[in-house]
């Protein structure tokens, strides 16, 4: 099919749920739109959006103000709306954060806090008795319950949006590589199926957004998260999700498990440094990709400033007896012989070259393309409100030919990392939708009273509309 060109209002680059979601948007605001997606592999959703832990994020963790912090929310209550109107299960089963000794109450109180910030509904502190009424086979000092926490399967809906997507005139074509984007509108999209002339690109590249956007200064480290699944009578007795109190030094989450939506019980994903982006074997390795990790001056910096967490990652990768020590922290009983080896996820973190994780969502244009350079989780629970975002068609008009940052970082990256050199910190999102942020709860109604609150009966709610 060499050679054959198709003319389009906006092309959008990658099936994973970002990419699918943003079709659906833009087809949904303008539906005679000419809208087609091409995805490189030979099927959609096979990259982050199948390999994840299915939790739809409450928005607890996230800094206040944050694109994550706001998308999070606004977008879990989209996909839940979404899901209902496609007959996708979710199950609203909650998370308890637990504090397992007295060292992590102040890290469990801030933060509570954060996450009342954020606004996130139902929220309680519960003391050491209480948590067991949650989750019964559970051991903690204290705990943050958030009840609205959930699961999903987002392949599920990525399945569901390119449905939709067909079924709005757009078009999606799998087995068709982006190469190369040139113009700044129209802009050709090329690669070894043919070329696509585009008035608009927004490139949700996932693992690859770094090469398809030609940054330097911003790269994709890929972090690979493997789970063990829990077997034997601890795993029946988990009715959720159950996290630890996060290393606020370190930006993964810690050894957690999860209740997904088919039933099974896993524990994880870790992180650790993966040498191959888009591969699934635990130490499979991509020449390509490793090299261009080890050439990255940015990963060394963040790397000499991990290497314990980096250690304790990695021993939790090889030994189920150290992994299974760690989960018994609060889930006593648990043995190496109850985990057993499950699947694993490459997540794409972007990093700058002085080695700081860009912790916030990133999005940033180059004329007539919208690059989403950061999307880690929870994207996926974002997607429908990221969508939005991405498919603004502010940020598709610019002639302009060179980098214009469309979502600030929440002031975790610096500012000479940031693509477009006219960004100036602290200046304002220009492609987003300017809402009117949410009024800042009264803040003795934000803080959580840990007096008042009571356990409330927990609430079972198999929310699937089938
Ligand atoms: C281990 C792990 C656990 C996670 N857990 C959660 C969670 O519980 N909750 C949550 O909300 N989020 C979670 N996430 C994050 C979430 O999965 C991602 O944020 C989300 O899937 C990103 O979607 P995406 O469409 O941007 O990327 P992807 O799903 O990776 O899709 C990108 C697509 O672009 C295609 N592509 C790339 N380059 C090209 C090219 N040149 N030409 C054509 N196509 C191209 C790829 O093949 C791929 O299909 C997790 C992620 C990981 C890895």
């Amino acid at each position: 099919m060499r050679g054959i060109s198709i003319d389009a209002d906006v092309a959008v680059v990658g099936a994973g749920i970002l990419g699918l979601a943003t079709a659906w948007t833009v087809l949904q605001r303008r539906p005679d739109a000419a809208v087609v997606v091409v995805e490189k592999e030979p099927a959609i959703g096979v990259h982050q959006t199948g390999h994840n832990s299915g939790v739809l994020h409450a928005g607890i963790y996230y800094a206040p103000g944050s694109l994550k912090a706001r998308l999070c929310r606004a977008g879990k209550e989209q996909i839940e709306r979404y899901a209902r109107d496609r007959g996708i299960p979710y199950d609203a089963n909650g998370k308890l954060v637990i504090a397992a000794d007295d060292d992590e109450v102040p890290g469990l109180e801030r933060l509570a806090e954060r996450a009342a910030r954020n606004g996130v509904p139902g929220l309680r502190w519960l003391d050491a008795n209480e948590l067991t009424t949650v989750e019964p086979a559970a051991r903690g000092v204290a705990a943050l319950h958030s009840p609205s926490t959930g699961v999903i399967d987002f392949r599920a809906v990525c399945d569901a949006l390119a449905g939709d997507v067909r079924a709005a005139g757009g078009t999606v074509r799998t087995g068709w590589p982006v190469d190369r984007l040139s113009g700044n509108g129209p802009v050709v999209l090329a690669g070894p199926a043919g070329a696509i002339t585009a008035r608009s690109v927004i490139a949700c590249a996932g693992l690859q957004s770094d090469r398809l956007a030609g940054t330097r200064d911003v790269r994709i480290v890929p972090f690979r998260g493997s789970w063990y699944r829990l077997r034997g009578p601890v795993a029946d007795r988990i009715r959720g999700s159950i996290y630890p109190v996060p290393d606020p030094r370190y930006p993964f989450l810690g050894v957690h498990l999860t209740r997904r939506i088919d039933g099974e019980v896993w524990a994880g994903p870790n992180a650790f440094l993966a040498f191959a982006r888009e591969r699934y074997r635990r130490w499979a390795v991509a020449p390509r990709d490793a090299v261009d990790v080890a050439r990255f001056g940015g990963f060394w910096r963040f790397a000499a400033r991990n290497l314990a967490a980096a250690r304790r990652e990695f021993v939790h990768d090889v030994s189920r007896h150290a992994y299974a020590r760690a989960v018994a922290r609060y889930l006593p009983g648990v043995r190496a012989a109850d985990l057993e080896r499950g699947p694993m996820g490459v997540r794409a973190q972007a990093m700058t070259s002085d080695g700081s994780m860009v912790d916030d969502f990133r999005i940033a244009r180059r004329g007539a393309v919208v690059h989403v350079l950061n999307a880690p989780s929870p994207a996926a629970t974002s997607s429908r409100a990221r969508s939005r975002a991405s498919a603004s068609p502010r940020s598709t008009r610019s002639a302009s030919g060179s980098w214009r940052c469309t979502g600030t970082a929440s002031g975790t990256s610096s500012r000479a990392s940031c693509p477009d050199r006219a960004c100036r910190s602290g200046s304002p999102p220009i492609s987003f939708p300017q809402r009117r942020p949410r009024a800042e709860p009264n803040r003795r109604r934000a803080t959580i009273d840990r007096r008042k609150t009571r356990v409330a009966p927990r609430r079972r709610t198999r929310t699937a509309a089938r």
